[in-house]
């Protein structure tokens, strides 16, 4: 029940952070009971961080040895946890506190010694014969608690140079960022915003932030249009800068391949998580194959918008509309409640996450914008918020629930080393904690408006990122493959495989202009991070794989489902996460994998289109 006088947030200001009542701001003092005690763990930290560096030159003696300087390392790194995270959470709690800025910094130095002093740590350890760790490990349990840590440690080293050729490519490094550098001075410092005059009369400045708002708010068509014309020209006229940039990150990603010795850019960048390159090629293939729930959404999107030609700054307005309030007293229970599949124990850490102060709630002057869960290692994570009860803001704690209990659980159930996990997985719980409210939230929706305002963001949220992502990462595949085959890498070329790509994935779906082919240049992550977005898409489709399972009518089936789910969650980074995945039952390798999520978002846009009578 919500408790007798629930605070809501006057809407358009930001309050003083005292102004907001206790309960719904985080409670920090699990983490240190004040800034004493937080001194004196500091103290701890920088002792620990000494005594780690006078273990140089021992590892090589023996298994005990090994032992005292991987528990060392331990006991820095959870210890750094807490130090920082008290800080941190404290600075972003209001940014204005130059108390709390402070040691945030104090903390950051230390990291940076901590960095330089234990830099003897892999190299010492790579120079024992792994077969001889192994035997080590095979005598001592308390050493076999390490073995994925050092297997892993190992593995990576498989494309390690010797000292010649890691130094020539440390000369290499000053550069490697100069291709994404000059993109970002090109779109951002040195870019000239267009202003352009809507149908109001209105005259705007397209900043980014504007173009957003405009293509996901303005319903007049013509206004859209002339916003992504303008956007996008700058794009079109340089875009043979913008192909020489690209080329730089394409031609220094297959140096970097090959200096190393894999067979192609692929495969150097799935290495370290030992991923196959099938994955990602099972992936775009399965994707392209099932597009048609994507094209039936756009048709649909078409026809409610009722306009002639539907291009891509169509894409984003919203279909209904209903400006339901979500008061956060409400949402909390709901939230439980949305996690009764997932069974008793889960669903009570849920509700002390929200007893026991682990979030911070609501927006106040001072406070960092956006949303996180933070894995403080030794207590529970936390999580920050700026809620403002609209359905986004729901999503988002939902979301953000979902990342903490999968702290929760690994950090209860490994040791240290093995608490944290990689980006391959961390958003399969934060999306699966969203399917699980959507669920709820569809059977409790009081009107048509409402059920239709839940589908599309669900259909939103598979066909703008897991069907966009996975069209980015065969744009990317595509033109890492141009410079391997020693093709020429021309603006006509990667505009010519983005055209080819809009058109495998929404067909005649959508109407395309001349901009259309150049709308690759917009995307940042082409320049800054290679090869990185499929791994959203990936977790999209574990989600979805997962879901068939404990949706199940079939009782045995959904508690078998849960099980391996909640096994996964435990599990945290104790493997490399193509095996922790198999262990909870899904291969992405597999196409069944991937086609889940087009079933799903068939049955999402097949609702959405009787909630709005468009069928
Ligand atoms: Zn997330």
């Amino acid at each position: 029940m919500p408790p007798l006088d629930p605070y809501r947030p006057p809407p358009g200001e930001s309050p003083a952070r005292d102004q907001i009542p206790e309960r719904y701001r985080w409670d920090l003092s699990a983490i240190c009971l004040d800034w004493d005690e937080w001194g004196r763990s500091f103290r701890r930290l920088e002792e620990a961080i000494d005594s780690f560096a006078h273990l140089r030159g021992s590892l090589a003696n023996g298994p005990s040895d090994l032992l005292v300087a991987l528990r060392a390392m331990d006991d820095v790194g959870s210890l750094s946890y807490r130090v920082w995270y008290y800080a941190a959470l404290h600075y972003d709690q209001d940014q204005r506190s130059n108390e709390a800025n402070a040691r945030r910094q104090q903390v950051q130095i230390a990291f940076a010694r901590q960095q330089q002093s234990s830099a003897w740590f892999n190299p010492e350890l790579l120079a024992i014969p792994l077969d001889t760790i192994r035997q080590w490990m095979e005598a001592d349990d308390a050493l076999a608690v390490y073995r994925f840590a050092v297997e892993s440690l190992f593995h990576e080293q498989e494309h390690v140079l010797d000292e010649r050729g890691e130094r020539l490519l440390s000369y290499a490094s000053r550069f490697n960022s100069a291709p994404s550098d000059s993109y970002s001075a090109l779109t951002t410092a040195d870019r000239k915003f267009p202003t352009i005059t809507l149908s109001t009369g209105e005259s705007i400045t397209l900043t980014y932030g504007q173009y957003r708002a405009i293509l996901e708010t303005n319903r007049q068509q013509e206004d859209r249009a002339a916003a992504y014309k303008a956007f996008h020209q700058a794009y079109a006229d340089n875009q043979n800068t913008y192909a020489a940039m690209y080329n730089g990150v394409l031609q220094r990603d297959w140096f970097h391949a090959r200096a190393r010795g894999y067979a192609n850019t692929l495969d150097a960048a799935l290495h370290g998580n030992d991923i196959p390159s099938s994955v990602v090629e099972n992936l775009i293939r399965v994707t392209k194959a099932g597009v048609e729930p994507l094209r039936r959404y756009h048709r649909l999107r078409r026809r409610v918008l009722g306009v002639d030609s539907y291009k891509l700054h169509d894409l984003f307005v919203p279909l209904a509309r209903h400006d339901e309030r979500y008061p956060y007293d409400e949402v909390g229970e709901l939230i439980i409640e949305s996690v009764v599949p997932l069974g008793a124990e889960y669903q009570s850490h849920v509700r002390a996450a929200f007893r026991e102060r682990w979030i911070d709630v609501f927006e106040n002057s001072g406070k960092r914008s956006g949303a996180y869960s933070a894995p403080v290692y030794g207590t529970h994570p936390y999580m920050l918020l700026n809620f403002n009860e609209t359905l986004d803001a729901v999503f988002t704690l939902a979301h953000e629930m979902g990342h903490s209990m999968h702290t929760l659980l690994a950090h209860r159930s490994q040791p240290f080393v093995y608490a944290g996990y990689t980006i391959f997985v961390a958003e399969v719980p934060s999306t699966l904690n969203e399917a699980l409210f959507l669920d709820l939230m569809l059977t409790r929706a009081r009107s048509r408006e409402e059920r239709a305002v839940l589908l599309q963001h669900a259909v939103d949220s598979i066909a703008g990122t897991f069907y966009t992502q996975v069209m980015f990462a065969d744009f990317e595949l595509q033109a890492h493959r141009l410079v391997e085959a020693d093709e020429p890498v021309t603006a006509e070329a990667l505009n010519a495989i983005y055209e080819g790509l809009l058109r495998d994935y929404y067909g005649d779906a959508v109407d395309y202009d001349t901009l259309a082919r150049h709308t690759w240049a917009r995307i940042p992550h082409f320049f800054g991070s290679p090869y990185y977005v499929y791994q959203y898409a990936t977790c999209f489709a574990t989600t979805a794989r997962l879901m068939q399972d404990i949706r199940s009518d079939k009782p045995d089936v959904a508690a078998d489902g849960v099980e391996r789910y909640l096994a996964l969650l435990r599990a945290g980074g104790s493997d490399f996460p193509m095996k922790l995945l198999a262990q909870a039952g899904v291969d992405l390798g597999l196409p069944d994998t991937v086609q889940a999520v087009s079933q799903e978002l068939d049955t999402l846009v097949a609702r959405l289109e009787r909630e709005l009578g468009a069928g």
